[in-house]
């Protein structure tokens, strides 16, 4: 995870939000090609989800909604999260996220211990009740750890688990609910009645529209709605660098179906959906999982939730999730605004309220799962053949930042410049293509490897014809993962280039 994080901050990927200030915690900025990495991703669930189906529709409603959206989607009463203070060393973290297990030798407890959530939090504690039963130097033997998170702590057990922050126990609260909605004011008056929220999900949106959707739209049942956009949440403990932040970005659709349909079978729809889009992106299947929500962790409204998991180096971790909220929000609104959320079917002269599957998922955490399957080392020739290291991003074509660049091959030779830069203004309407002419050709490879840079496209002597017609106006394009060449004439470079990159 090191090498991504600062290969990411090396090439200008992703930077910390405000660094020359000591950053910001929970906040990130998109540096060029972060900035163009995401567009990508962004277009192509667009194309894919949108403009590429006749059933869902596009959306883009404002970040700050009428307080009230709030109270009837229940974020102002539900939308907590537990969380434990150290009172020593003022730390904060989350009850889910924070474990601990008795220290038991030969049947008898000793004590406590607590690491926070990690892919090896078993192993950690057991580690630590290992030291503990040294430091107290207690004879007999110590049972294996039955780890626990600090929700489940019971009111007498809190003052003697130790903190993670201190290693000593006595300094840990029990765990209160805290609101994770970011409040902001509206207007001149800094009361009550002027606070708004920065909006926890994009999905309300499409629930508060859904009738002007409906009235205006030629939309009929099943379709659905989906947006993109920022959504903001006050996270207790950001972490695992972009995975989870406070300031964020959601792709989210709301598809509409009949009361009387069967959800299960869009639900089911839909995960297959997410996943191979996923895979189209260039996230292997391999490294995706299903976790499926018990039925007794499920909200009472939910018919069913499915987590789309993403082998992360920090551990398998939610990276879209696709709910089956049947006509919960919409009817909620319905209470809330006097507004009727009905659907009226022509077919059936009917009229009901539409049950609801959601699949939901974040440009950050999609960005880092293509980087993380993205990442590899191996090794490549220099100029003289000799093989060295190098960094190189996999990424699938069509998500890569930078789709081609463009290298005369002396960067002293002007007729080369020239071709070369020809080349560069023929693809640019329609690629992202990157010019350079600085340094070694090896040198330019392996810095478009580790940006992943699928083509290279090098104008060299050959292209002015100095062997002879044949040659003369074709390039050689090189294949970042074969790292094969091949001569093609530029006037079928970018027709070339386009069925590589779609
Ligand atoms: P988690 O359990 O990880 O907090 P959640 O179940 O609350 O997530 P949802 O409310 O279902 O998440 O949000 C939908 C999607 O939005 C998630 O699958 C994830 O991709 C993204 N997402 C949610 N919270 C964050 C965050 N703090 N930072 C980045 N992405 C997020």
């Amino acid at each position: 995870m090191e090498k991504i994080v600062s290969l990411c901050k090396r090439r200008g990927f992703i930077f910390q939000s405000s660094e020359i200030y000591g950053g910001i915690n929970g906040f990130w900025d998109f540096g060029p090609l972060g900035a163009e990495l995401r567009k990508n991703i962004r277009d192509c669930w667009w194309n894919d989800m949108v403009r590429g189906r006749d059933d869902v529709v596009g959306l883009e409603s404002a970040i700050i909604m009428h307080p009230k959206v709030w109270e009837a989607s229940g974020h102002v009463a539900g939308f907590n999260d537990p969380m434990v203070d150290c009172k020593v060393s003022k730390q904060r973290f989350r009850a889910d996220q924070l474990f601990f297990a008795s220290v038991i030798v030969d049947g008898r407890a000793a004590g406590y211990v607590s690491a926070l959530e990690s892919e090896k939090t078993a192993e950690d504690l057991q580690e630590k009740a290992e030291t503990f039963k040294r430091k107290k130097a207690l004879a007999g033997k110590l049972e294996p750890v039955q780890p626990r998170d600090f929700t489940q702590a019971k009111p007498d057990e809190i003052p003697l688990i130790p903190s993670p922050a201190t290693g000593e126990a006595g300094s840990l609260t029990a765990p209160r609910a805290f609101n994770m909605m970011l409040q902001t004011w509206v207007g001149a008056l800094r009361d009550e009645s002027a606070t708004a929220y920065l909006r926890p999900e994009t999905a309300q949106g499409m629930f508060a529209d859904f009738k002007a959707i409906v009235d205006t739209g030629r939309v009929k049942i099943p379709f659905g709605i989906a947006q993109i956009g920022k959504s903001f949440r006050n996270e207790i403990t950001p972490r695992n660098f972009i995975f989870r932040s406070r300031e964020f970005e959601q792709m989210e659709m709301e598809f509409f179906i009949s009361d009387q349909d069967d959800w299960a079978r869009w639900h089911r729809y839909w995960i297959d959906w997410c996943r191979a889009w996923l895979v189209s992106v260039g996230i292997p299947a391999a490294r995706l999982s299903e976790y499926n929500h018990p039925r007794e962790k499920l909200s009472h409204y939910s018919k069913g939730t499915t987590d789309i998991m993403f082998q992360f180096p920090f551990g398998p971790q939610e990276l879209w999730g696709i709910a089956a909220r049947g006509n919960y929000d919409l009817s909620q609104h319905a209470k809330f605004s006097g507004v009727a959320m009905e659907y009226f079917d022509d077919a059936t002269r009917r009229k009901y309220v539409p049950h609801v599957v959601e699949p939901a998922v974040g440009v950050d955490r999609i960005m880092l799962a293509i980087l993380c399957s993205a990442y590899a080392e191996d090794e490549a020739p220099d100029e003289k053949g000799k093989m060295e290291s190098r960094v190189v991003l996999r990424f699938a074509p069509r998500i890569a930042p930078v789709k081609a660049a463009i290298f005369p091959l002396l960067k002293n030779k002007p007729e080369l410049v020239a071709t070369a830069k020809q080349v560069r203004d023929l693809l640019r309407p329609h690629l992202n293509v990157f010019y350079d002419e600085a340094g070694a050709i090896g040198r330019r490879y392996r810095r478009q490897d580790e940006i992943g840079t699928p083509f290279c496209v090098t104008i060299d002597f050959d292209t002015l014809g100095e062997k002879g017609g044949e040659l003369r106006d074709t390039v050689t394009v090189r294949d970042r993962d074969t790292m094969k060449q091949e001569r093609l004439k530029i006037s079928k470079l970018l027709e070339f280039l386009l069925s590589k990159i779609r």
